[in-house]
């Protein structure tokens, strides 16, 4: 054995290789060469041939400019929190980069003077929801609240059910959230039961806003009655609705899930909804409602903290303006595609030797959207030793882990990336499965 010390190869000889070329150009030397002494320093180490130094350099570059990995989504979750939620369209992810650079975001191409910003994509949002007589678009949803309970209700009571005092995720708690803007909650009816009475009697002088939340991430069932936003429209205050998913108009795919323009037409005077949720598209918060709330919304200061960038108005723009989009494509796949899919993608493990089983299985919306509702899906089922590895690959993969199974579900990845699933299956397995 030569000793491994004598056989590193120098820097910048690594560093002037051509195959390095493009990532030295597109990085700079010194962000390159920190990969390369991890490299030489592997090498020293025994672990690696100092002949395969440029090929290690190569695999070991992170992506440019971000340490966010692309992850296929095979967990049978549509809107997966912790994978980001929602998928944007190609659309979208076109528009992006069409604003990356310099924009006219807020400019008048024509008169070359200041423009309403993102006035496209206000048009946009008007033009898909007729019902509201404005639109605005803040940073999230748990944004859109906070500046409905500031503008509308601080230093007042926003009227809000028990049974709606919700935690959405990760310990934020809808109440804490409101109460932070200096509103007070009045709490009315129970649990399980609100009625209209209760409203009546809570709404005075003091009322901001009577807020209706829809419980996006439970089911209540048995003894419960609620209150339409339509019958709250009497009391002589604002009802504002937040739906939470941000489905626009019905979807009779998910026929218990809210959406704004039913809200609006039943009487909400203002609704507040996600961006990346079953609407498909960037995380935002969308306002639509009456246009003298809206407009005071907009016109408060804090509206300035929780504006959106031009990459979201970009995204969210071409997501109203396309009809398809992933989160869209997966809450409709026909079950018999999707067995398919399955099966194809099955047979080429099989014939590599792995074992891989087709099984039905059942996904969800996920991220907090439409609890209760279930999608009848098909899986392919493999060791689960092989969940770490899929995850932690070339190409991550993200399952679940069921039953001593890894489970990957193709509900949740767009059909043009199946063949990308079998190839991180075929790499990290080996051939062995
Ligand atoms: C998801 C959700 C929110 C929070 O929206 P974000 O976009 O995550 O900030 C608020 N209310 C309801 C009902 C929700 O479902």
């Amino acid at each position: 054995m030569p000793d491994p010390r004598r056989t590193v190869p120098r820097t910048d000889a690594v560093l002037d290789d051509p195959r390095l070329a493009g990532a030295v150009r597109e990085r700079g030397r010194d962000a390159v060469k920190d990969v390369v002494r991890a490299v030489q320093q592997r090498v020293r180490d025994g672990e690696a041939p100092a002949s395969d130094a440029v090929d290690l350099v190569l695999a070991a570059l992170p992506p440019a400019g971000t340490t966010l990995r692309r992850v296929l989504n095979a967990t049978g979750a549509v809107l997966h929190t912790n994978l980001g939620r929602a998928q944007l369209s190609a659309a979208a992810v076109e528009a992006v980069v069409t604003a990356a650079g310099a924009t006219d975001v807020e400019m008048d191409l024509t008169t070359g003077r200041r423009a309403r910003r993102g006035r496209g994509t206000l048009a946009a949002l008007r033009a898909a929801v007729p019902a509201a007589g404005d639109v605005h678009v803040v940073n999230n949803g748990a944004a859109a609240l906070v500046l409905a309970a500031t503008a509308l209700a601080a230093g007042k009571e926003i009227v809000v059910s028990r049974g709606e005092l919700v935690e959405i995720g990760d310990g934020f708690r809808l109440p804490d959230l409101l109460v932070s803007t200096g509103a007070r909650l009045r709490e009315v009816g129970t649990t399980n039961r609100t009625s209209l009475a209760d409203y009546r009697a809570a709404v005075g002088p003091g009322t901001g806003f009577v807020l209706k939340v829809h419980p996006s991430n439970f089911v209540v069932t048995g003894f419960t009655a609620g209150v339409e936003p339509g019958q709250l429209r009497d009391l002589g205050v604002p009802v504002v609705v937040d739906i939470g998913s941000g489905l626009l108009a019905p979807d009779p795919a998910l026929p218990a899930e809210p959406d704004a323009a039913s809200a609006l037409r039943e009487g909400a005077h203002l609704v507040t909804a996600s961006g990346d949720k079953l609407l498909g598209g960037p995380q935002a918060g969308l306002l639509l409602g009456d246009a003298d709330l809206v407009e005071r919304l907009r016109r408060h200061p804090l509206a300035r903290a929780l504006r959106v960038d031009k990459l979201t108005l970009a995204a969210l723009e071409a997501t109203l303006r396309s009809a398809p989009n992933p989160t869209r494509d997966a809450v409709h796949a026909d079950p018999g595609a999707l067995h398919r899919r399955t099966e194809d993608v099955a047979g080429s493990l099989r014939g590599n030797g792995i074992d891989a089983r087709v099984e039905r299985s059942v996904a969800v919306v996920g991220g907090g959207g439409a609890p209760g509702v279930d999608l009848p899906s098909w899986v392919v089922s493999l060791p689960a030793r092989l969940a770490v590895p899929l995850r932690t690959g070339a190409q991550p993969v993200a399952g679940r882990v069921e039953g001593g199974r890894l489970l990957l579900d193709l509900r949740t990845v767009p059909p043009g990336a199946d063949a990308q699933v079998t190839a991180a299956v075929v790499a990290v397995a080996g051939g062995r499965g």
